[in-house]
């Protein structure tokens, strides 16, 4: 493996728009590049521009530094949940010895931004500690990306990460040290004929359950893209899993087919946590500030638009509303009291009655009528 260290222009990226599953507004990568070189992993596709990801691995040196800076500097930069990671992973070995992830946790922490991490490692209970004053003085979750509770199987798919049972181990140290942290399972993906029989499923939840997950976000099927998806075929190719190649080629190439198998899937999925009582979205982090109520009622559009696309159906009104509402400058209540929520963008007529009920009322009655939709 060769280790380059550069420095880099920026530490922070704001998205456009928040994402519904997780919730993060910025991300920070502390490395490009992944040692864990999971079979399936989408960075390998075009559209990333990573030359030999797995092998070459870019340190970006004093990224606390610079983060530090930036977020003293810029006073019209909110607090808003930051995702360390995205196509790397933020405990993956070299940070054992570099600890680029801890210092950031460190910067964060003192600015009192909330974070969001995803990881394949028990790497991560190293910094409990800090973790812990983050999720005190604003909001932490910890999902942990679990897709099979088959030692074997997580050995072809997933070589360089820690076994899943120790992902397990490590979640329940976190959630007994520091129940103040929300923790739970990423399910994704769940590849079909390797990991969707029911044994598995089952499995997957009740460990997580066990191991004291407040949630399980799943998402059946998997990305195949170009490069990646040549690289993972060939792979399964020459392994004792050569059989599901073509199953899962026509899988992927009949839309009918894989709209009723993800149908499928998901409502087995549903169940489950149904079953084992885990919520199937994060609760999300709500700011004191006059974004307030255009978060909370975010969540709930984003949220009814994912539970109503998991039974087919699609509304996209809902979607754009509910993003659209974690960009305005102004609280939803203010401009409700002075006029239509028809002039927020993204708002027609069958989204503002959804929720104009909710804004009739007083605050406390308001925040419960909202909780118990949520
Ligand atoms: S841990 Fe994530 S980023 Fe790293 S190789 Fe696996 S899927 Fe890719």
């Amino acid at each position: 493996m060769r280790v380059i260290k550069k420095e880099f222009k920026t530490a922070l990226n704001k998205y456009k728009y928040p994402d519904s599953w997780f919730w993060a507004r910025y991300s920070i990568n502390p490395y490009s590049g992944c040692q864990h070189a999971c079979t399936y992993c989408d960075a390998r596709s075009e559209r990333y521009y990573l030359n030999d990801f797995e092998n070459e691995i870019v340190v970006k040196i004093d990224i606390d530094k610079k983060l530090s800076v930036k977020l003293k500097r810029a006073r019209k930069l909110l607090p808003d949940v930051v995702g360390p990671g995205g196509v790397s992973d933020a405990y993956q070995p070299i940070e054992q010895e570099i600890e680029n992830t801890r210092r950031i946790l460190k910067v964060l922490s003192k600015f009192k931004f909330p974070v969001n991490i995803a990881t394949k490692s028990s790497l991560i209970t190293r910094d409990i500690d800090i973790l812990k004053n983050i999720a005190k003085d604003s909001w932490c979750t910890v999902g942990f990306s679990i897709t099979t509770t088959n030692e074997d199987l997580a050995r072809f798919l997933e070589p360089y990460s820690s076994a899943p049972l120790d992902r397990l181990e490590a979640m329940k140290s976190i959630k007994k040290r520091a129940p103040e942290i929300q923790v739970g399972t990423y399910f994704m993906p769940i590849i079909p004929f390797l990991e969707d029989s029911d044994e598995n499923l089952e499995s997957v939840v009740k460990k997580s359950k066990e191991s004291g997950a407040d949630f399980v976000l799943f998402s059946p099927g998997l990305t195949l893209r170009d490069s990646q998806k040549a690289y993972f075929f060939e792979k399964l190719k020459k392994s004792e899993h050569s059989k599901i190649v073509k199953p899962l080629l026509k899988l992927c190439d009949d839309s009918i087919m894989l709209g009723n198998y993800l149908k499928e899937i998901n409502s087995k999925m549903l169940e489950l946590c149904n079953k084992y009582s885990l919520g199937i979205r994060l609760k999300r982090w709500i700011p004191n500030d006059y974004r307030k109520w255009n978060y909370i009622i975010s969540q709930m559009l984003l949220n009814k638009y994912y539970k109503d696309s998991l039974t087919g159906k699609v509304n996209k009104s809902l979607l754009w509303a509910g993003l659209y509402l974690n960009n305005l400058e102004e609280s939803i209540i203010d401009i409700r009291a002075r006029t239509t929520l028809l002039q927020i963008r993204g708002f027609n007529t069958s989204v503002a009655s959804l929720i104009e009920r909710y804004l009739d009322r007083k605050n406390i009655e308001r925040k419960s009528a909202l909780d118990n939709f949520l």
